[in-house]
């Protein structure tokens, strides 16, 4: 296809998530899972599982998402975070060899209720302190009890998710640890560590990771890139400048006015707004541009934002401008704008040209 004139581009690096892959099946030298949910955190669902022959598992969060990866891939586990909301999710989790986690006691209820005459293996999601999906932990042994007597359950593991895994010694990571201990007594199978767990060595080698934003070269951990684990940005976000002009002292720009130049200054107006997943936030983010930061000023729009030009007087219109990739990272551009790092390819929207390499 012809390259867009507008020129807002993901560019999606598929070898560098086949890097980041090796790199977690080093770091936690056990079993991975690798969670492609939310369209593989915005980097584009089909393109991820295509490249990501070497996991030992997929991870999504709803029956599409566990659908659409079924067809890409006929063979592989794929676990079903929510779980099942009804009779037909069920039947089709059976059809499809989907496992599903069960967290709530409706869900143990339709496996019981369930006519159906195959099987398929389900994930105990037991809540270790993170109070969000998941049975107390006092009850594993009764639930156990319930699984095995619902008949079309074949095997049983079991899954815990940290809260604060990118802050390994609060007090929540340190108590969901301890609980953690006894459940890995109890004989099963388990999943318990995400990405922060995995790099900040919470994780052993027993279970089964769930790497999420680490797959896509993003470090959870605060004041760390994933470089700093070895890791590559899968995704780089583009655009182009689209007009150039010199805006004189005590002008203001964009909406609101809520920058004022303080000189005569050079401004670029760059082709990438909050319709485009750029977010709008009060707090200033940056560009690079001819190899220079630049800091974006005034409020973000639907579809541009303007930068500072002042240090790149040769910069001209129709010239690329990084908004996250190698020599911005991303986490710096989530710091900066006072988010999480995992919004930003997750917003990212159909407006932007996907181009995978
Ligand atoms: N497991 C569960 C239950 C999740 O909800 C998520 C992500 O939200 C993950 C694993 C992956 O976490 P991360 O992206 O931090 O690796």
């Amino acid at each position: 296809m012809a390259q867009r004139e507008r020129g807002t581009e993901a560019v999606i690096h598929t070898a560098r998530l086949s890097h980041n892959l090796k790199q977690f099946k080093q770091l936690h030298q056990g079993p991975v899972i690798t969670v492609v949910k939310a369209d593989a955190y915005g980097h584009g669902l089909a393109v991820a599982v295509n490249h990501l022959h070497e996991t030992d598992a997929f991870a999504v969060a709803t029956m599409d998402e566990a659908l659409a990866v079924r067809a890409l891939s006929p063979d592989k586990r794929i676990i079903l975070l929510e779980g099942v909301f009804n009779q037909h999710e069920l039947s089709l989790s059976i059809q499809h060899q989907l496992d599903v986690v069960v967290h709530q006691h409706y869900q143990i209820a339709l496996l019981n209720q369930s006519s159906a005459t195959e099987q398929l293996d389900v994930w105990l999601k037991l809540d270790t302190g993170m109070n969000r999906l998941g049975f107390d932990p006092v009850d594993t042994e009764q639930l156990i009890t319930q699984l095995n007597a619902a008949k079309p359950v074949r095997q049983i593991r079991l899954m815990s998710h940290f809260a604060s895994s990118d802050d390994p010694s609060c007090p929540q990571t340190q108590t969901q640890q301890t609980s953690n201990e006894w459940l890995k007594s109890l004989g099963y199978e388990y999943s318990l560590s995400n990405t922060g767990a995995i790099l900040n060595n919470l994780s052993d080698r027993q279970e089964w990771a769930r790497v999420g934003i680490g797959l896509y070269g993003i470090s959870p951990l605060p004041n760390q890139s994933g470089s700093d684990f070895g890791l590559q940005p899968v995704m780089e976000l583009s655009a182009k400048l689209i007009a150039t002009k010199t805006i004189a002292a005590g002008a203001r720009v964009g909406y609101g006015g809520t920058y004022e130049a303080a000189s005569d200054m050079k401004i670029g107006i760059v082709g990438i707004g909050y319709a485009d997943g750029y977010p709008w936030t009060q707090h200033q983010s940056q560009v690079l541009i001819h190899g220079t930061l630049v800091p974006v000023i005034g409020r973000v729009s639907m579809d541009m934002l303007a930068i500072n030009l002042q240090e790149v007087p040769t910069a001209r219109t129709g010239d690329r401008v990084l908004l996250w990739g190698n020599g911005l990272p991303i986490e710096q551009v989530a710091a900066d704008m006072r988010l999480i790092p995992y919004t930003l390819p997750c917003g990212i929207t159909k407006r932007v040209n996907f181009h995978v390499i």
